[in-house]
C-alpha cells in the first residue's frame, strides 16, 4: 500500500473511526394532553388505510411536543394521515393491518446524522489502543485489503439490520462505493443521506480527488428524486483535501442543491493542522475555503470556539454530535450546550461502529446527555426533551429532511414502537425521560419507514437476517487475514 493511501486510510479510520402488562398503563404525565375528540362519522364512511396503530402512548415530537396516552395513528401510502385518540381514529379509519400498541411507546424513528455504515464489519477490531497504533495495526490493513463493492454491500446490510432493530429510520453515511450503499439501503427500506467520501489521496474507489468528484456527480444524478435516498457531497475533512477540491465540492453541492457533509474539528490535531496550514481555526479555515453554504452538516465540532460557533450560526451550518465516538477516542467534548444556546441546529450521531462500537441511537441519547451534564457540572443541561428532539425532529432538520422527525399528519410514516412492558422499563412516570434514560435499541419491536413495515414484533421483513450475518462472518475472515 502506498504511503498516501495508508495516510488516507488512517485519517478515514480516525474519523470513522399487544399484550397488555398487568397494571402497566403509564400514568399520564403532566405534559400529556388528550387529542381533541372528533365527531365520529357513520361507520360506512370510514376510510380504508394501509395501517392503523392503536392504544400506544404516542410521543409525537410535534411543534407542541404533544403526548397522547393512549393514542392512535393512521398510515396510508408513504404518509401519516391522522393522529388522534383510539376512538377517533377507529371512527374514521379502517386499517388493512391493525397493530395493537398497548404497553408500547409510538414515536418518530430515530435520525442518525453521522456514520460510516460498512465499518460495522470492523466493529471491535483492536480496542483500548493509542489511536495511531490502532489505525496502523488494525484499521488500515483491514480497509486496504477488504474494502470492495461486495464488502460495502454486506456491511451496509449488516448495519441496516442493526439500525432497523434499534429504531433508526434515517441515517447519514460517508464511505466508499456509495452507490452500493445506496442500493442496499433502499432494498432494506431505510431512508438515508449518503455521500461518496472525497479525499486528496487514493481511496478504495477513486485514485484522485477529481475521480472522487466525478463519482459524486454521477451519484447525485443517479439518485436524484429517489423516495428514500438523498445523495450528498461528502468532502472528508480539511486535512485530507486541498482548498481547490473543497471549493469544487461546494460548487457541486450548489449545482445540484445537494447537502454537503464534512468532518469538522474532531480532534486537537485538526486544530493544529488548520493553524499551521491556514493560520485559522478549523471552522475559519473551511469558511475561508468557501465550504459553508446551504444545507451543510458538520460532524463532531468538538474543537470549536465561541467565535467559531458564531461563524457556523451565520452560515446556518448544522452540527452532528457524536458523544460515544468522541468519548471512546478521547477526542473531547463538543460544546453542545453553547451551540444550542446560539441557536445552531444540532443532530445526534453514532459515528462508525469501529469507534462506538454500535449503532444504537438510544444509547447515544443517554451518553450524549450524560457527557454534557458531566462536563458542565450541571444536571439540568441537555434535558431529556432536548435530547429526544436532537435524535428526531432536529436531526431531520439538520439534514434538510422536513418531511420526517415527528408524528404528524402529512409527514412521512417513519414510525417506531418501543416496548415498555419488561422489568427494566417498569414503571413509567415520564415517557420522554423513559425513552432517553431507560430505553435500549433492543426494546424496539416495530419499525416503519415511508409507510412500509420493515420490522414487526422484532422480525425484520426486508432482509434475510441469517444470510446477512453469514456473509458478515465471511467478510470478518478477510479482515482477520488482513491484520494477521
Ligand atoms: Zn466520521
Amino acid at each position: 500500500m502506498s504511503r498516501p493511501l495508508r495516510l488516507a486510510l488512517a485519517l478515514i479510520a480516525l474519523l470513522g473511526a399487544g399484550r397488555p402488562a398487568m397494571g402497566q398503563t403509564p400514568p399520564a404525565p403532566a405534559r400529556t394532553r388528550q387529542a381533541p375528540a372528533t365527531a365520529a362519522p357513520a361507520a360506512a364512511a370510514r376510510r380504508t388505510v394501509a395501517v392503523v396503530i392503536t392504544n400506544a402512548t404516542i410521543v409525537t415530537q410535534d411543534a407542541s411536543r404533544r403526548v397522547l396516552a393512549p393514542g392512535a395513528v393512521a398510515i396510508d401510502g408513504a404518509n401519516i394521515v391522522a393522529v388522534d385518540t383510539p376512538a377517533a381514529i377507529a371512527a374514521r379509519f379502517a386499517g388493512r393491518q391493525t397493530i395493537d400498541g398497548r404497553g408500547q411507546i409510538l414515536m418518530p424513528g430515530l435520525v442518525n446524522t453521522h456514520g460510516h455504515a460498512p465499518m460495522v464489519l470492523l466493529r471491535g477490531l483492536g480496542s483500548d489502543l493509542n489511536l495511531m497504533d490502532w489505525l496502523q495495526k488494525y484499521i488500515f490493513p483491514a480497509e486496504a485489503k477488504a474494502v470492495t463493492p461486495a464488502f460495502v454491500r454486506t456491511g451496509t446490510q449488516l448495519a441496516a439490520l442493526e439500525m432497523i432493530r434499534s429504531g433508526t429510520t434515517t441515517y447519514t453515511d460517508m464511505y466508499y462505493f456509495e452507490e452500493e450503499i445506496a442500493k442496499a439501503t433502499a432494498e432494506a427500506g431505510l431512508r438515508a443521506v449518503l455521500g461518496e467520501t472525497i479525499l486528496k489521496f487514493p481511496s478504495p474507489d477513486a485514485k484522485t480527488p477529481e475521480e472522487g468528484l466525478a463519482r459524486t456527480e454521477k451519484f447525485l444524478v443517479a439518485f436524484k428524486n429517489h423516495p428514500l435516498i438523498t445523495p450528498a457531497v461528502a468532502p472528508h475533512a480539511l486535512y485530507t483535501l486541498e482548498i481547490p477540491t473543497l471549493k469544487a465540492c461546494r460548487a457541486l453541492a450548489d449545482k445540484y442543491g445537494a447537502p454537503l457533509i464534512i468532518h469538522l474539528a474532531e480532534t486537537r490535531a485538526e486544530v493544529d493542522t488548520a493553524k499551521e496550514t491556514g493560520n485559522a481555526t478549523p471552522t475559519q479555515y473551511l469558511q475561508n475555503a468557501g465550504v459553508w453554504g446551504p444545507r451543510t452538516l458538520a460532524a463532531h465540532g468538538v474543537w470549536v470556539s465561541a467565535p467559531d460557533i458564531a461563524v457556523l450560526k451565520a452560515a446556518n451550518v448544522a452540527v452532528s454530535y457524536n458523544p460515544e465516538s468522541n468519548m471512546k477516542l478521547a477526542s473531547g467534548t463538543a460544546p453542545i450546550v453553547d451551540m444550542l444556546a446560539a441557536g445552531l441546529r444540532v443532530g445526534l450521531g453514532t459515528d462508525g461502529a469501529a469507534s462506538n462500537n454500535d449503532l444504537d441511537m438510544f444509547e447515544a441519547m443517554r451518553f450524549g446527555s450524560f457527557q454534557q451534564k458531566l462536563i458542565r457540572n450541571d444536571p439540568r443541561v441537555l434535558p431529556a426533551q432536548t435530547m429526544l428532539d436532537m435524535a428526531t425532529r432536529d436531526g431531520a432538520a439538520a439534514l434538510g429532511l422536513a418531511e420526517v422527525g415527528a408524528i404528524e399528519p402529512g409527514k412521512r410514516a417513519d414510525v417506531i414502537l418501543v416496548d415498555t412492558r419488561g422489568p427494566r422499563e417498569t414503571p413509567i412516570f415520564d415517557p420522554v425521560a423513559h425513552l432517553v434514560y431507560v430505553a435500549h435499541g433492543d426494546d424496539v419491536t416495530t419499525s416503519i419507514v415511508n409507510g412500509k413495515i420493515l420490522m414487526r414484533d422484532r422480525r425484520v421483513l426486508t432482509l434475510n437476517e441469517p444470510a446477512v450475518i453469514a456473509a458478515a462472518q465471511r467478510a470478518a475472515d478477510v479482515v482477520r487475514a488482513a491484520v494477521k
